[in-house]
């Protein structure tokens, strides 16, 4: 047994993490009659354990996690997604909702309860003129960059292709255009969704306007998202991609990287990997393999004002490869490939700053430098601009002030040895503990009371307050559990303690 949290037991066996979210009544269940009176009432598919894509479908992206459901709806529409939500709360089963699937804690699968998988609701419509989009949230990111680029429009959003539309836009969203456009709920209108007790409602700044408060930056906790409606901006040629510096420098580099960052119009988004040189063709082959500083960039705007804002960037030291250059803005996201490898076993922890002081530089690259290995990968972002702009209280996202955000992940493959992992992702968090303050919903692993790290107490309260108010039996309760505090009255027996 590695821990017990209150919905979750967890176990490890030959490395894996093994999700155990049985419910008392599951574990003495037979589901077999009622499932195929599921099966007879949805429009998608349902997969059980005899299905041939069940193998592929009971995994997350995280690997660690190893999930063996009883059954996955692959919703086709809102529909299916009101169904299921009635099936989970009726038959009082652990209910799993993933989109992309990239929680990095698992909480898209779980053993002998229900997964709602969105990946099949992958509509998007867009108006030209208006400049505005509805998506489902089976959607990436890569595929929204594709689809809009077309029309010289976007969204900003995060930074890798294939991460969810439905995790991380009601995450907050912090990405390649954050400083420009803000972050991804700034430039949401409305969300259809379908709530514990089933219903279909619409949250707008005009219908249950302090639902959608809570939606932007909130997470699952409220219902299943079934469609965003969001305000598109300029999106076309962009100046983007990577310079890579060797790391025999790396503090000097940071400070100058994190002084100009900061200081740069808002078109500027930047961040700056900390890793091994991998074995790319652009990397000269004495320099793969060796520890470098990667700052990536995208400039959004007048491509030669653009160079002229970058070019401080390019010039901190020799650059062993410059990978900057006018590109498609959906192109960019090929830079971000590296951390996309599914079903490998992800270790990462995540916190926010509030400005960067050179003793908070020393101690991530000092603790950086005694842990990094190929399976290390560091991430500093620069934030500001746009997203800083609106009010703590305006969403449910509140570290609006924070300058820097800092994410430390190992991936490996699941052979890889796991504790050792988790300790130097543990090292470099630890490091910085002292300079930190606040984290990111979308980037929180298995990590239990750090969710107060995420929401102030006034935001907690309002989002408990919602909670009671939308779910007071936490049938959503396999994400960022924000727990109802009130006795359940008008739904069924919950499946979470
Ligand atoms: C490789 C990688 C890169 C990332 N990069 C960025 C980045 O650049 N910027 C950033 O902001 N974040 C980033 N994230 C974090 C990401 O936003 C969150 O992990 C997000 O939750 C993933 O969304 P998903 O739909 O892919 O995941 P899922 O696992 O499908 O969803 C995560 C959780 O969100 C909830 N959820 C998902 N869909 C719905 C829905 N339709 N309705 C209600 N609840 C739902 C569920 O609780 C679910 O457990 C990254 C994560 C990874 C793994």
């Amino acid at each position: 047994m590695l821990e017990q949290h209150q919905d979750t037991a967890q176990y490890e066996q030959n490395g894996k993490i093994h999700v155990q979210t049985t419910s008392p009544q599951e574990d003495q269940h037979d589901y077999k009659e009622a499932i195929k009176i599921l099966a007879s009432k949805i429009r998608g598919e349902l997969i059980l354990p005899d299905n041939p894509a069940y193998e592929a479908e009971r995994k997350v992206w995280n690997g660690s996690f190893d999930g063996y459901p009883t059954a996955i709806v692959r919703c086709a529409d809102a529909e299916d997604v009101k169904v299921t939500v009635n099936f989970a709360r009726e038959q009082a089963m652990t209910l799993s909702v993933r989109s992309g699937g990239h929680s990095a804690a698992g909480h898209g699968t779980n053993i002998g309860g229900l997964v709602i998988d969105l990946s099949q609701m992958k509509t998007i419509t867009v108006d030209p003129v208006r400049h505005t989009a509805r998506l489902e949230p089976g959607l990436t990111w890569g595929e929204v960059a594709g689809k809009l680029q077309p029309f010289g429009l976007a969204l900003t959003a995060g930074d890798v292709a294939s991460v969810g539309v439905g995790g991380l836009l009601l995450s907050g969203g912090i990405g390649w255009m954050v400083r420009a456009y803000g972050l991804t709920i700034d430039r949401l209108q409305a969300v259809e969704l379908v709530t514990a007790d089933g219903k279909l409602l619409r949250a707008s700044a005009d219908e249950n306007p302090e639902l959608f408060w809570g939606l932007r930056g909130g997470g699952g906790n409220f219902g299943i998202a079934t469609a965003f409606e969001v305000n598109l901006h300029p999106g076309g040629t962009i100046l983007g991609g990577a310079v890579f510096y060797e790391a025999t420098e790396a503090e000097r580099i940071l400070r100058e990287y994190t002084r100009l960052a900061a200081a740069a119009p808002d078109e500027l988004s930047t961040e700056v990997l900390f890793m091994l040189a991998p074995p790319a063709p652009f990397i000269p082959p004495d320099k793969q393999g060796t520890p470098v500083v990667v700052i990536m960039v995208c400039y959004t705007g007048d491509i030669s004002e653009g160079e002229r804002v970058v070019a401080p960037l390019r010039q901190l030291a020799t650059p062993i490869s410059d990978l900057i250059a006018p590109m498609p803005y959906s192109a960019i996201f090929a830079l971000t490939a590296v951390g996309e490898i599914p079903g490998f076993q992800h270790h990462s922890r995540s916190q926010f700053f509030e400005t960067f002081s050179n003793e908070m530089i020393h101690a991530l690259v000092e603790s950086a430098q005694s842990i990094l290995s190929p399976e290390t990968l560091i991430t500093l972002r620069v934030l500001g601009g746009a997203m800083s702009r609106v009010a703590p209280d305006a969403t449910a996202f509140a570290h609006r002030d924070k300058q820097g955000m800092v994410l430390v992940t190992h991936f490996a493959p699941l052979s890889a040895d796991a504790a050792s992992l988790d300790a130097r992702t543990q090292r470099v968090f630890q490091a910085l503990l002292p300079y930190a303050n606040g984290a990111y919903v979308g980037f929180l692993a298995d990590e239990g009371e750090r969710i107060r790290e995420v929401y102030p107490p006034a935001t907690y309260a309002r989002l408990v307050a919602l909670k009671n108010q939308y779910d007071p039996t936490n049938l959503f309760h396999r994400n960022q559990n924000i727990k109802p505090t009130v006795a359940p009255t008008t739904l069924v027996t919950s499946v979470s303690s």
